[in-house]
């Protein structure tokens, strides 16, 4: 036996052997020294545990150096398939951008920007600069800024707009998004007093009035987008409330949370109110995100009143809060195809994806059902149906879009094969991503860009 272990090299020869090499120019001396001590260690206790076992050579040692290194180096951010049947996907990034967009992104990220920097004067900027007069064109707002998400822009404008002041908001838009978004919670921080008014299901015009009192510094509105009250219902619109807060002299700000900037009925979907609409009806601030319907960077765009904006910008939360140049990129190009709003369905992937009839889809299925039923053969069955997808991140709610998807139902009809394939799927080189419903997997292929991609990812899949 202690032959046996003699005979086991010295981390040194291993680090000297020609079979290491390209693993020493990649991952350096001391992280291979260090995953050589492992390989050896576990050697060492297979040998004591099975003393008939082959003694490894040199180059399997490097080998098994070289795998673990490279299983330790796994990045855990990967691309993934989409095909869960909601377009905004929170955990799955959102909004995916177009490739100007990416193209800005690398432009930017790479090298020195006029981030905050007049090119005219030769003097300091201001970084909304580059796209304060897009947004305010867009939406017909005097002014904008655009902060690290539309949470941060909810909590900067009521932090700068009513701190140590009350906040009037109707009790049915008291929302929670996504589980740690909370309003109340949100007023908390900002250092805003809470003072709900009406009922859950009915807010009239008359309780505004009776709430508002001598501390009140705004009336807040907020898009209830991820639930929907119905039946024995009430709300004050926005016309009627910016009414109400001009006879008081209080402003009115609209968390809109998805916000469009185009009238998505022309896109066949449901009215969402405008950006644009909500302003005209008086809204003095909104704020809304830039990777929901907008169709762009992660962001938290606010827009309305120039006095009210400036008084925002001067909080100095907002240097807390701000974006960075890549995002200001990355906005400024979505934004400017909004310019065009007759591109904008095949420009913008969002869009595209929202506006997809089934009959686009279904070629899509049928030219990848081949490939999954025979990666799958034995396992379950595929089939083509339909299905409806979600809009996703609080928009629309009870909006289902017509869709196509393929539906993998397992051969044995057991909850756990359904469970096995799914995971085989979350384990490809790029994941795809399903929904599991009513014992079988549902792949929606809205989200698909091509049927190529598909068949390319699931090749394998029988291995697993
Ligand atoms: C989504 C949403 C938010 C939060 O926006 P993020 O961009 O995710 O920070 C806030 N308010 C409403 C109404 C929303 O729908």
């Amino acid at each position: 036996m202690k032959s046996v272990l003699q005979s086991i090299p010295s981390v040194d020869r291993i680090l000297s052997s020609p079979a290491l090499a390209a693993t020493l120019a990649s991952h350096g001396h001391s992280r291979c020294t260090t995953a050589i001590r492992e390989v050896l260690k576990q050697l060492r206790k297979d040998l004591l545990a099975n003393d008939n076992s082959a003694i490894a050579t040199d180059a399997d040692i490097a080998g098994m150096t070289a795998a673990l290194l490279a299983a330790d180096n796994q990045i855990s951010l990967t691309r993934v398939i989409n095909l869960t049947g909601t377009v905004l996907h929170t955990n799955l990034g959102r909004a995916s951008l177009p490739s100007s967009a990416m193209a800005a992104i690398e432009d930017a990220a790479t090298g020195a920007v006029n981030l905050e920097f007049d090119l005219a004067q030769g003097q300091r900027g201001d970084r909304d600069d580059h796209i304060e007069n897009l947004i305010a064109e867009l939406t017909g707002a005097e002014a904008a800024t655009v902060v690290n998400n539309n949470a941060a822009a909810v909590l900067l404008a009521l932090n700068s707009l009513a701190e140590g002041r009350e906040v009037c908001i109707s009790r049915g838009e008291l929302v929670e998004i996504g589980g740690s978004f909370r309003i109340p919670e949100v007023m908390q921080k900002s250092n805003c007093t809470l003072v709900e008014l009406g009922a859950t299901n009915r807010t009239h015009a008359k309780d505004y009035e009776q709430a508002i009192s001598p501390e009140t510094a705004l009336l807040l509105k907020v898009h209830t987008s991820n639930y929907e009250i119905r039946g024995f219902t009430q709300d004050v619109s926005y016309a009627e409330l910016a009414d109400i807060g001009r006879r008081h002299a209080l402003p009115l700000m609209a968390d809109l949370g998805s916000g469009t900037l185009v009238n998505l009925e022309d896109y066949g979907l449901e009215h969402e109110p405008t950006v644009q609409e909500v302003l005209t009806a008086g809204a003095d601030i909104v704020t809304f995100s830039g990777d929901k319907l907008l169709g762009g960077p992660q962001a938290g765009i606010i827009a309305g009143r120039r006095d009210l904006i400036n008084k925002i910008k001067r909080n100095p939360l907002k240097r807390a809060l701000r974006v960075d140049k890549m995002t200001i990129a990355a906005l400024t190009h979505v934004l400017r195809l909004y310019r065009n709003p007759d591109g904008l369905a095949s420009a913008l992937p969002t869009l595209r994806n929202l506006s997809r009839q089934p009959d686009s889809i279904r070629p899509m299925a049928e030219a990848v059902l081949p490939h999954l039923a025979g990666q799958l053969q034995g396992r379950a069955s595929v089939t083509i149906c339909e299905v409806a997808s979600q809009i996703g991140s609080g928009a629309l709610p009870l909006d289902k879009l017509p869709s196509i998807a393929l539906r993998i139902e397992p051969a044995d009809g057991r909850d756990s094969t359904l469970q096995a394939i799914s995971a085989s799927l979350r384990a490809l080189p790029t994941p795809v991503i399903g929904r599991l419903h009513d014992g079988a997997m549902y792949l929606d292929l809205r989200t698909l860009e091509t049927a190529e991609i598909l068949i390319v990812a699931i090749q394998g899949l029988s291995a697993s």
